[in-house]
């Protein structure tokens, strides 16, 4: 069912840009929304939806990329309005900037929720619009802010996109992102019943559970929106040891507020208003980029901001 979604999408595409007006884009954008439904299912451990091994980092170009959402908020500055800045394969790359500066819709348009109007997105040095949805998406692995568990074991939660995974693949996943101690916590353990009808887990055991999963995947480019923002001081330290190691084996491109998370990115992409400012790293830019320099400073004076210092507490 997935697979006929993915093909009804991928002919949609073209058509949506043939007839070029709002018929088309919105069906297709309602498609992808049913398909991301869909995807969140569990499915049947085929070992074939998301090909895991021998897989090599993909950089990504954003070149003039102008991009609204439209609807309700048309009339309002697109959210994109000319977004450059390139990404080589490999290692970790940070986004900063205000809110509402356009960093998560960088996520949305690699991962093709929506259409982007003008410029140009390539992943792997392949524009992608020329990359078929479903193989585009199994490359990457997206571990959004707030991250669903889905009802049932906490095993079949980590192996959603992996089916093929083996145990000791699991165990390294559950370790490195520090649920052990839950593992141990939950009668049952790995096969602890989770989500809806089971333990009610905090948000931040919800983050760690979806970055294990996504390293389950072994996607060839990570994407990280605000992952540690409601992690506790000890998780989050840990979390960051992961997404450095990360950064290692794949491309990892993170939105991050935490200074901590940036001073250590071999690059960071500071955006604002729907445009990049400034590309650099931490000690460049704090002499090069006023805004930069600002947000730095506001961090390391104000430190974790009260809304983000709370404990992991359970959701409720
Ligand atoms: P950031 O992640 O940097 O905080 P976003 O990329 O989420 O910023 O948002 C950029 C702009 O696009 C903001 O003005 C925001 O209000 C708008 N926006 C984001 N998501 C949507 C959406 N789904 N529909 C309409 N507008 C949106
Ligand atoms: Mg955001």
């Amino acid at each position: 069912l997935v697979a006929f979604l993915l093909y009804l999408f991928t002919l949609m595409g073209p058509l949506g840009q043939l007839t070029d007006g709002w018929t088309g884009l919105s069906g297709g954008l309602a498609a992808v929304r049913r398909i991301r439904e869909v995807e969140e299912l569990p499915r049947e451990p085929t070992g074939r939806t998301h090909s895991r091994r021998g897989s090599s980092p993909l950089g990504v170009t954003f070149r003039d990329v102008v991009f609204g959402y439209g609807g309700r908020l048309e009339g309002r500055s697109p959210a994109h309005r000319g977004v450059t800045f390139e990404v080589p394969a490999g290692g970790l790359t940070a986004l900063v900037g205000p809110s509402g500066a356009g960093k998560s819709t960088v996520f949305a348009l690699l991962e093709r929720f929506y259409e982007h109007d003008a410029g140009t997105v390539a992943v792997g040095g392949r524009d992608i619009r020329h990359w078929p949805l479903a193989e585009l998406r199994s490359a990457i692995a997206y571990v959004e802010q707030d991250a669903p568990v889905l009802a049932g074991t906490l095993r079949e939660n980590l192996l959603l996109a992996a089916p093929d995974a083996t145990e000791e693949e699991v165990r390294r996943a559950v370790s490195r992102t520090r649920l052990d101690g839950l593992v141990e916590r939950l009668p049952g353990g790995l096969d602890a019943q989770v989500g809806h009808r089971g333990v009610t887990l905090s948000g931040g055991e919800r983050q760690r559970i979806a970055i294990a999963r996504a390293l389950l995947r072994r996607p060839r480019l990570l994407l990280l929106d605000e992952v540690t923002s409601q992690l506790d001081a000890v998780n989050e330290e840990a979390l960051r040891e992961v997404v450095v190691e990360l950064a290692a084996e794949t491309t990892v491109l993170a939105i991050a507020h935490r200074l901590s998370t940036v001073v250590r990115a071999d690059r960071i992409v500071v955006m604002e208003d729907g445009r990049v400012r400034a590309v650099g790293r931490h000690a460049d830019l704090l002499r090069s980029d006023a805004l930069y320099a600002g947000l730095a400073a506001a961090q390391l004076v104000a430190g974790r901001s009260p809304a983000r210092a709370a404990p992991e507490a359970p959701e409720g």
